[in-house]
C-alpha cells in the first residue's frame, strides 16, 4: 500500500463548494488587494490567536522580516535564533543587517532550550526568536522570563504551530510581534503564498500595515521606504473558510500522532516525538529519529511511503552562511538532529490503515 507524505484531499474535498464560493465573491467584487476579505480574515485570525491585532502579509518570511524591522532591529544587533530551524528564521535576521546568534535545542523536544539562552546573551543582543518547531510550542514561560530580565524583544516564529499552546496560552500571542506562514502545507494553508503577523501593540500593528504597503497609509503618500508584501484578497478569503476547520484538523493530526505513538513503541532504535510539560503539539510534522535514517528512508521510498527530512542541513552549515565561519561540530545537537530525523506521513484525515501501512513498512526494515 502506497502512502504519500501529504495528501490535501481529505481537507479540501469536503469544503470545495464553500471555498469556491468565497473565491467567486472576490472575483465578482472587482476588489483584489487590501479589501474586506483581508480585514475580515485579520480579525478572525487575531481572535484565533488571542491577540488584539493581525496584519496579513505575503508570506511567512516577510512576516518575520517586517517584524524585526518594525522593532527597529538592524546592523550591529544580535538576534538569538535556534540552531535547528528552517532557514527563514535566520534569513529574516540577515535581511535587517543583524547577526543571527545560534542556540542549541533541547535534544528531546528539538525546541530552543531555555537553559542555554543566557550564555548566548551579549550587550548587543536585542531579541530572541523562538520557533515552535514541528508543531510543538516552545517552553515560553521560561523564555519570556529571560527576555524580560534582559529587556529583549521576543519574536515568535509560529509558521508550524497555529493552534498550539504553552501554559494554556496560544503560540503567536507571547512575543512583541510574531510571524506565521500560510504556505499550503502548513497547518493553516492558503492556495499559494501567504503569511501574517500577530501582536497586542497597536503602534507596531500600524507600523507593520504601513511597511507591508509601500510605506504608505494614504495612497501615493509614502512615509518610509516600505515593501510590497500584502496578503491577497483571494488568499484571505480561502484562509477565512479554512480557519473554521483548523481545530478539527488539529484534533485529526493529534489522533494520527497517537496512532503512530502506540504502534511505534519500541520499534528498532526509533526515538518518538516528546512533548514538553505544559506545551501542546499540533503535529505539523511527525518526526522520528534513528541512527539508520538514510537507510530507513531508502527502504520506505522503495515501499511507496513518502518521507521528508526537516532539515538535512542546519543553517550554520548552509553555503549561504559560510561567511559566518561557523565550523562543522559547532552545534552538535542541531547537526545530530539533521543526521537522524525523518518526518513520516502526516495530514488531517489520514486513516489508521495508512498509519498501519507505514508502521508495517518500518517494522520490515528493522
Ligand atoms: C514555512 C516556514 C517559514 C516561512 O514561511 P514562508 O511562507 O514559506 O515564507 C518560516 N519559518 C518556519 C519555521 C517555517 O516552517
Amino acid at each position: 500500500m502506497k502512502v504519500p507524505f501529504l495528501a490535501f484531499s481529505p481537507q479540501h474535498e469536503p469544503i470545495r463548494e464553500e471555498v469556491m464560493a468565497a473565491m467567486g465573491r472576490i472575483y465578482d467584487s472587482q476588489w483584489y488587494v487590501l479589501g474586506d476579505a483581508v480585514r475580515s480574515f485579520e480579525a478572525a485570525y487575531a481572535g484565533f490567536s488571542d491577540v488584539q491585532h493581525c496584519v496579513g502579509v505575503a508570506n511567512g518570511l516577510d512576516a518575520l522580516h517586517l517584524s524585526l524591522l518594525a522593532l527597529g532591529i538592524g546592523p550591529g544587533d544580535e538576534v538569538i535564533v535556534p540552531s535547528n530551524t528552517y532557514i527563514a528564521t535566520w534569513l529574516a535576521v540577515s535581511y535587517v543587517g543583524a547577526t543571527p546568534v545560534s542556540v542549541e535545542p533541547n535534544p528531546a523536544t528539538a525546541n530552543l532550550d531555555p537553559a542555554r539562552l543566557e550564555a548566548a546573551i551579549t550587550e548587543r543582543t536585542r531579541a530572541i526568536m523562538p520557533v515552535h518547531l514541528y508543531g510543538q510550542a516552545c517552553e515560553m514561560e521560561a523564555i519570556m522570563a529571560i527576555a524580560r530580565q534582559h529587556r529583549l524583544f521576543v519574536i515568535e516564529d509560529n509558521a508550524q504551530s497555529q493552534g498550539a499552546t504553552a501554559g494554556g496560552k496560544s503560540t503567536g500571542s507571547f512575543g512583541d510581534v510574531n510571524g506565521t506562514s500560510f504556505y499550503p502545507g502548513k497547518n493553516l494553508g492558503a492556495l499559494g503564498d501567504a503569511g501574517a503577523i500577530t501582536t497586542n501593540d497597536a503602534m507596531l500593528a500600524q507600523k507593520l500595515r504601513t511597511l507591508r504597503n509601500y510605506g504608505s497609509q494614504q495612497k501615493y503618500y509614502n512615509e518610509v521606504i516600505g515593501y510590497n508584501s500584502r496578503l491577497d484578497e483571494l488568499q484571505a478569503a480561502v484562509l477565512q473558510v479554512k480557519l473554521q476547520y483548523l481545530p478539527d484538523w488539529t484534533r485529526q493530526r493529534q489522533q494520527v500522532a497517537a496512532w503512530y505513538d502506540a504502534q511505534l513503541q519500541s520499534v528498532g532504535d526509533l526515538h518518538l516525538p516528546v512533548t514538553a510539560a505544559g506545551s501542546t503539539h499540533v503535529y505539523h510534522l511527525y518526526v522520528v529519529r534513528t541512527a539508520q535514517r538514510d537507510a530507513l528512508q531508502r527502504h520506505l521510498t522503495e515501499a511507496g511511503i513518502g518521507t521528508l527530512i526537516h532539515y538535512p542541513v542546519p543553517p550554520h552549515l548552509q553555503q549561504a552562511y559560510a561567511h559566518l565561519g561557523i565550523k562543522q561540530g559547532a552545534f552538535p545537537i542541531a547537526e545530530e538532529l539533521a543526521n537522524t530525523s525523518l518526518s513520516l506521513p502526516m495530514w488531517p484525515g489520514m486513516k489508521e490503515e495508512d498509519v498501519t501501512a507505514v508502521v508495517e513498512a518500518i517494522r520490515r526494515f528493522y
